[in-house]
């Protein structure tokens, strides 16, 4: 088994493209947040455009298209078309499985990277009462077609309070799917979910983190699957960096805002924004400025959003970092 920390670095880069907000489904933990970002669907046009602004900025980046749910864009087999022919280094499509307008029959399997599902339970009864009823039944159906096809598959596993239980059993079931890539995910507090998120302390603690998704990773990642999976909390001596000051992502969302923070979404202060199809930056205090400051619990904007995954000694001295949501952790069976 080899593991390694897959740190972020400028020739690295990762466009989150989120074409539209809206969505069939109305998962709990959905980070989505029409209130921020809108309810547009952007048309082709502008999404191409788009597309070139970020294929000049950042050449070989990852494009990931996302919504809402993506594949309710009627023209996302163009969109995926043209950003193969733009100087992306990989194009991935995250969907909740229900593919909507025949997106299977309308890419061949050569112009996609991954099919990317989420699935939250290795159970219909856990998948569905966070995703939906039927939910765990159509996204194996999609994972199972688009496999057939021949497109390369993974999938993505929210974890948290409801589901840590069936984390473990995924590992019967990546196999027999037929997916190559599985990645771990925290529960955000952020959009519509946060409040509930929040109330019902859906986040794991450092030791539920630390007892169970290592291990479970592990066993995942023996049936010949890459696991990746976000470090979370810094051990004593490891290094903490902020993505947002040395990594080159972008969260782009179809109002035109342009965050370098996940973490940051909720609130107007993305550092970019797309005017008039041109990318410019936003005027202080955006998130950027926050990047810049060090605080002894590691990343600000956790401390800010999310401050109850923190402990304190009794001098006040906090018990470990929180480490940059983008570090993650790779894991595999060496061949
Ligand atoms: S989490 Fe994804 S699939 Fe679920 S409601 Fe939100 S956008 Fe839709
Ligand atoms: S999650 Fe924290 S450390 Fe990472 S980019 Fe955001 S502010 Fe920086």
């Amino acid at each position: 088994m080899q593991k390694r920390t897959v740190a972020f670095s400028r020739n690295c880069s990762n466009v989150f493209f989120h074409l539209l907000t809206a969505c069939n489904l109305a998962c709990r933990h959905c980070y989505i947040n029409v209130a921020q970002h809108g309810e547009n669907t952007l048309d082709i046009d502008t999404i191409r455009r788009w597309l070139d602004i970020f294929a000049a900025r950042a050449p070989s980046a990852n494009l990931i298209l996302l919504g809402g749910e993506p594949t309710l864009h009627p023209e996302l087999a163009d969109v995926i078309r043209y950003a193969g022919k733009r100087a992306f280094g990989s194009v991935t499509v995250d969907t909740n499985g229900f593919l909507f307008h025949d997106i299977l029959e309308r890419v061949d399997p050569g112009e996609i990277d991954f099919f990317s599902f989420s699935l939250d339970g290795a159970t219909p009864a856990t998948n569905d009462a966070i995703r939906g009823r039927g939910t765990y039944e159509r996204c194996i159906a999609g994972m199972r077609r688009a496999a057939a096809k021949g497109f390369a598959t993974s999938l993505i596993y929210t974890v948290s309070r409801l589901n840590l239980h069936e984390l473990e059993s995924m590992a019967a079931l990546v196999k027999d799917l037929g997916i190559t890539r599985f990645f771990i995910q925290v529960i955000g507090l952020r959009g519509a979910s946060a409040e509930d998120a929040r109330a019902r302390q859906l986040q794991l603690s450092r030791r539920e983190w630390l007892d169970t998704v290592p291990a479970a990773a592990a066993r995942i990642a023996a049936q010949g699957v890459i696991v990746t999976y976000p470090k979370v909390f810094l051990t004593a001596g490891e290094l903490f960096e902020c993505a947002g000051r040395v990594a080159d992502n972008y969260f782009v969302f179809p109002n035109g805002r342009v965050y370098r923070c996940p973490l940051c979404e909720d609130y107007p202060l993305n550092a970019l924004a797309i005017e008039n199809n041109r990318l410019v930056e936003m005027p202080p205090i955006n998130e950027s400025h926050l990047f810049a400051l060090d605080i002894p619990e590691g990343c600000v904007i956790n401390r800010l959003v999310q401050p109850q995954n923190l402990a304190y000694d009794a001098a006040g001295v906090p018990d470990y970092r929180i480490a940059c949501c983008m570090l993650k952790e790779e894991i595999f069976v060496r061949q």
